[in-house]
This record gives structure tokens, sequence and C-alpha cells, in this order.
């Protein structure tokens, strides 16, 4: 059992605060309850002063770019967002072997952690390694102590090989642990490709992840090449029908595609700061319902960052009040309960060293959340009721040691770019 001696516990569905002695137990369905004394001779983390809330989910990551910090440029400005693909990621991705892949898990991974993340939903590239790709990620995130929902990009962009390829890592994968049907977008996905996605999908009982209408470029080349819309490409397929499936982006939509989504059981995941990054529009809400998600598209694993980033740009988009942008950053726990998928119980667990000047209740704390609380106040971190982080430093990895393996890994990267 882990005790946390006198914490403001915060309710993460009705922000109510109460005091008291926490005792979390471990496992994945481990529970947390307040106990009036904590036993004799048990070693308890002090809490006081502090803020203990449920622990954030990044609904959709790229932990392969976790090594991308600082490189070197591409040898030309990119002309636009498909050039970019090819310029800079497309050209990263391939040059990615398994020791990297390992360093780009262990430094995102830790970076999230520390930031108050527990699950990490990852969508993962590696064209010229891809077999075992994924049980290198997951090992890595199982040693920091983060649960995970992974799965291999498949992409008819480098041709028929490497499709096959990721196609069987995903089989492998889905065979001995949760994960999902990864597809890159639309403009990268043949429909002999997409269909063996979601017979596989169907068959191991996952859901697909898919990039959508990230730029305008994905919606032009499915209309030339099918005649229809993305969103209208993949209800026809019964990619929507699963509660399992995860869009990201969607910042290009018809109100038909918008009323298409709706109607479905799938999500979709928003990233703010990367469509910033990349200039490729802004996301729109309107007409999509409430089944929406935040993710950092890799760019980093800091959630309350990416909430704050999601709330002030929707200030010159209509306004976004700071409780609804908190909530949809609560959404993702939602999407996991709901779907049955391990690793976001209730003893996941985030411990905030936050001593704001101004009070703080239950009114309030969604300000608090958008205006004062940021990932330096990230204390210590609890994952399936055990410390992962504990005074800002991992538990169960040696952090000097990870640290000069990726610079290593990092240094042996750059240099094939
Ligand atoms: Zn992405």
């Amino acid at each position: 059992m882990l005790y946390l001696r006198d914490a403001s516990f915060v309710d993460w569905r009705t922000l109510k605060i109460r005091r008291g002695h926490l005792e979390a137990a471990p496992g994945p369905a481990g529970k947390v309850r307040f106990v009036s004394r904590i036993p004799r001779g048990e070693k308890a983390l002090d809490c006081s002063g502090r803020l203990v809330t449920k622990s954030f989910v990044i609904a959709h990551h790229h932990l392969y770019s976790a090594l991308a910090c600082g490189m070197p440029g591409p040898a030309r400005a990119p002309k636009n967002f498909p050039d970019m693909l090819k310029l800079v990621w497309w050209n990263l991705d391939r040059k990615l072997d398994r020791d990297m892949i390992r360093a780009c898990a262990m430094a995102g991974g830790i970076a999230a952690a520390k930031a108050g993340a527990t699950f990490i939903i990852d969508h993962h590239s590696s064209p010229n390694a891809v077999q075992g790709s994924l049980d290198v990620i997951a090992d890595a995130l199982d040693e920091i102590g983060l649960s995970h929902l992974l799965c291999v990009e498949l992409s008819d962009r480098d041709g028929k090989a490497k499709s096959e390829a990721g196609l069987e890592e995903t089989d492998d994968y889905l065979r001995k642990r949760q994960g999902l049907v990864g597809l890159h977008a639309s403009f990268t996905v043949g429909d002999d490709l997409l269909y063996r996605a979601i017979a596989m999908a169907v068959g191991r009982n996952a859901g697909i992840h898919i990039h959508v209408a990230e730029a305008v470029d994905d919606q032009k080349d499915c209309v030339k090449k099918h005649g229809m819309r993305v969103i209208q490409r993949l209800a026809r397929t019964g990619v929507l029908e699963s509660p399992k499936t995860l869009l990201v982006h969607g910042l290009h939509l018809s109100a038909q595609e918008r009323a298409l989504f709706r109607s479905s059981r799938s999500w979709f995941v928003q990233n703010e700061e990367s469509n910033q990054n990349n200039a490729v529009g802004a996301f729109d809400p309107k007409g999509l319902g409430d089944r929406l998600l935040l993710g950092t598209d890799g760019m980093h694993g800091d959630m309350i960052a990416s909430t704050r980033a999601v709330y002030l740009a929707a200030q010159g988009r209509g306004g976004m009040s700071p409780l609804s942008a908190y909530r949809r950053l609560r959404r993702a726990h939602d999407y996991l309960s709901e779907n049955k998928f391990s690793g976001d119980g209730e003893n996941n667990l985030v411990i905030l060293d936050y001593r704001p000047p101004t009070p703080v209740s239950t009114g309030n704390l969604a300000g608090h959340f958008l205006y004062g609380i940021n990932a330096s106040h990230v204390d210590s971190v609890v994952s399936g009721g055990k410390l992962i982080v504990k005074n800002k430093r991992m538990v169960l990895v040696d952090e000097d040691k990870v640290r000069q393996f990726t610079l290593k890994q990092t240094e042996r990267l750059w240099r094939r770019l």
C-alpha cells in the first residue's frame, strides 16, 4: 500500500476538495481511499500543502520524435505540410533503429511522467526497423511505470513490403497486449491497406488510430483518388463504428463530415500546438459533439501546457471557459474506461506542489489549471498505485544513465539525417 499524508485531494470529476490521508492500493484496479490514520510502520509520502488529483492521459503522441528537439534543419525550407513530412519527419523516422526507438521511448516517457502523465496513446513510425518496435516502446514505458496504447503508423508511402511489415508487427503486438491499429493518413493509405487494417482491428477488438484532414491536402487527395472526402471514406469503410477509433486533428471538415462524425461512435483528438507549429489550420469543435480528446502530437509530454494552448487559441474563435478546457483534458479517462482499456484506474495520481497567493476552491480550480498550475508544480506521480516520480526524480529508472544513453543515440541519429 502507498500512503499519502495530509493531502488536499481533488476529485477530477467534481473538482471537490477533501483533506486527509490517502491510501492507494497497487494493481490495475487498485482503489484510493481516505484513512483516518496511517498504519504504524508504514512509510508515507508527505503531501501537506499539496494538491493530489488524477494524473493525465496523452491521447495522441509520437514518442519517435523525442530526439528531434534541436536537430539540424532540412536542406531547404518546406513549401507546405506534405513537403514538411517528406523533408523532416519521413527523413527522421526512416533513420530510426532499435536502440534509437528505445531512447525515444525512454526520453519521451520520462518527460511525460515528470509532467504528470501516466498514460500515453502513441502513434509510432520507424519503417526501416518496424519488427519488434512496439515491444521496445512498451518495455521502456513499463520500466518507467507508464500505461500505454501503442500502434504502428501503417502507410503505403514506402511501398508494399513496408506496409506488410507494419501489419505483421501490429498483429503480433495485438496478440499480446492492448493497443490500436494505426494508419498514417488517408493520403498515404490505399484501399487494400485500409481494408486489411480494418479487418485486423475488428479481429483483434482494437480501434483505428489515424490522422484526418490535418492539412487541406489530405482532403484534396481523397476527393481526387476516391471521389469523396476523408470522413466519408472512413465512414463508408466502417472505421467510425468503433468507440475505440481515434481520429486525429480534423482541421478541414465539411458540415456533412462533422455530422457523420457526430453520429458515429469514434473520437477526435485535438493537437493545438502542433497545428500552430505546422501552420495547417485551426481546430473548430463546431458540430462535433463532445467526444473530443487532447494530445501533444509529439511536441512534448505536457498535458497542462496542451490544455492551456487549446484554451488560449479558443479565445479568438468564439471563446471557451476554463472549465470546458479542463473537461476536454479529462475526457480521455472516459475514452479509456468506456473501452475497458487497463491502466487508467483511480490509483493514478499527480501530486502538485502548488501554493498560489489566492484561494483554491471547487469553483475556481479550473481557473487555477489554466492560469496557475504548470508542469513545474508536478512534485510526484503515482501510476497503478506505485510511485514513479518522487520529489521530481524518477523512481524506477536511473535518469542519469538514461540520459547518457539518449545522448549517445541522438548523436547517432543526427549523423544520419
Ligand atoms: Zn500525429
